[in-house]
This record gives C-alpha cells, structure tokens and sequence, in this order.
C-alpha cells in the first residue's frame, strides 16, 4: 500500500460512464461495449458498472438536451424536486443509482469518459486534489510508457471548485475523467478509440492492484498540467467574432505558448499575436463546445510532483 494514500481508503465499486455529453461517443462506444462483455470489466475484488450517462442527448447527437449534465450534480439541484429538465432528471437518477453524493455514496470511483475534438490526446483529468487519482494517473502513465507499444498519457488537473461541485463525478468517492482527443463532436475516431479502451483496461488493473494492496510503495514523478486560465475570442463592439484561432496554434495543443506566437488571424488575414505569460499550455484549442462559453482555448501550468 503506497504510504501516500491511507490504507482505510478502500476502493469496491466503480463505475464506468459514457454519454454524459451526448455528441461524446467514444465513452459511448466504450461503455457499450463493456455492457456487451461485462467479463472484460469485472477484476478480482472490484464491482464493476458501466453506465450509459444520457441516452437522449446520445440520440439528439448533441451534447445536452435541455442544458449540460455534467454542470447538474450540485447538491442543492440534486435535491430541487422542482427541477424537471432532461438533464436535472437524468442527474437525479444516476445519483439514486451511484450516489448518492456525500459520505454514504454506494460508489468508490467513478471514472467518467469524455471526448475532446482538439487534439488532446489521453488525459487522465482531475479535479481539485485527490492524492488517491493522482496516484493512479501517475501508475498509468508509467506503465502505458513502458508498453513495447507505449502509450503517451498527461494528467490535467481543474482546480478545485468554490462550494457544491456539479460535476457527475463527484457522487462518488473519488471521481476521474478521461478526457481524449482528437475525436469530432458526433463522431468516432478509431485511432483514438482502441488507447482509451488500453487506458480503461490499465485504470481497472491498477485499481483492482490497489484493492489486493499491491501498488508499489516508492513514489513516482507525475507531470501535472493544472488548468489556469481561458482566453476567449477576440469580438467587436456588438460581440461577433472578429477572428479565428490561428492554424498554427490548432495544431499545437501543449506546446507552450510564448509571447508573440501566433494565436488568432483575423477574417482578412491579420495574425494578432498572443500577448500574455510566457511558458503556459495551451489545451482545448478551439474545443467546438466551448465557443458557447466563448473560450478559445484554455491555458495549463506544467508542473512535476511526487505522488
Ligand atoms: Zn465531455
């Protein structure tokens, strides 16, 4: 048992989520395909679900029905019975099958799988400080990277919300996302698909290894990119878009960002410069879901920690 995780934190149950972004289909895709074999989930000690988020934005093809399910798990909505939309209903139920959310939670770990059009790669994502998925992310990493076919995994971290976290996670014990990318909103993108399943597959394994209290008890290094700032698109007086996302930076999501470097070209092709910190990263570059939050990319700290 590490020495940086308490023993009496057990994991037994985990459950694996898909859909909670209904245009998301590589979690979909994965989920179903568990739910076809649940044998390929199940590891000694573990009681292993696999959950369908929501199945109407699925068949919408959209991201949300009536708002974003992800955004539907505070507490407070949780407990609103006046809050009827898809997304509210949705969340309630899951929560009376998972949840429910605080300390008597039927569910250890949730690990919840979204999809990203920028070109993300695989992320291990985690909210806040947790140093159980911290701990988990970093064996992943190390041991996808020492494949004879290695896999490139990062951690990205959100901070930590003010007050009553809506995230679908967060009704269970400890809540990670997998995030990955490049795969196009409603669609699916095989050479992405088959890593995330290899990611899945290794999570299980290792939290299974944590169960039968085999991690290894030296700690490792993990590269941390921690979410830090958004920049949003350069708009005129009454608020339309007055440029595009510069194509040299579309195609550099985590490279760093240094003053000068290109960052949007206006619709008659005048680049305008990025103006801000140097050494930051660059993630969701262009991310189509996040136009509506008028975010054109978001900006990461890249730091090393033991975990
Ligand atoms: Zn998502």
């Amino acid at each position: 048992m590490s020495p940086h995780v308490p023993s009496s934190d057990s994991i037994r149950t985990v459950a694996l989520v898909g859909g909670t972004h209904g245009d998301e289909l590589t979690g979909v895709a994965l989920v179903r395909a568990f739910q076809q074999h649940p044998e390929r989930m199940q590891r000694p000690g573990l009681d292993v679900t696999a959950l369908i988020a929501n199945e109407a934005a699925i068949a919408a093809c959209r991201r949300g029905v009536d708002g974003d399910l992800n955004r539907s798990f505070a507490a407070a909505e949780l407990a609103d019975a006046s809050l009827h939309s898809v997304e509210q209903r949705r969340a309630k139920a899951i929560n009376a099958q998972l949840g429910p959310k605080g300390p008597d939670t039927a569910t250890d770990l949730i690990l919840d799988f979204h999809s990203a059009a920028s070109d993300m790669g695989l992320n291990c994502n985690i909210t806040g400080e947790d140093p159980f998925l911290f701990r988990l992310a970093a064996l992943a990493i190390h041991r996808l990277a020492a494949e004879p076919d290695p896999l490139a995994v990062r951690c990205y971290q959100f901070p930590a919300p003010t007050g009553d976290a809506p995230y679908l996670p967060t009704i269970a014990r400890h809540g990670m996302g997998v995030e990955v990318g490049p795969v196009m909103p409603g669609s699916l993108n095989a050479a992405i698909y088959f890593p995330t399943l290899c990611l899945a597959h290794t999570l299980l394994d290792l939290v299974a290894e944590y169960a039968a209290g085999r991690w290894p008890d030296a700690p490792l290094p993990l590269d941390v990119y921690t979410e830090i700032d958004t920049i949003p698109f350069p708009r005129d007086a009454d608020g339309r878009l007055t440029a595009m996302v510069h194509p040299e930076r579309t195609r550099r999501v985590y490279q760093p960002l240094q003053p000068g470097d290109p960052l949007f070209l206006d619709f008659h092709g005048r680049t305008i410069p990025y103006t801000g910190a140097p050494g930051l990263y660059p993630t969701f570059v262009n991310e189509p879901s996040y136009l509506a939050k008028d975010i054109a990319l978001c900006l990461a700290r890249h730091s090393q920690r033991m975990v």
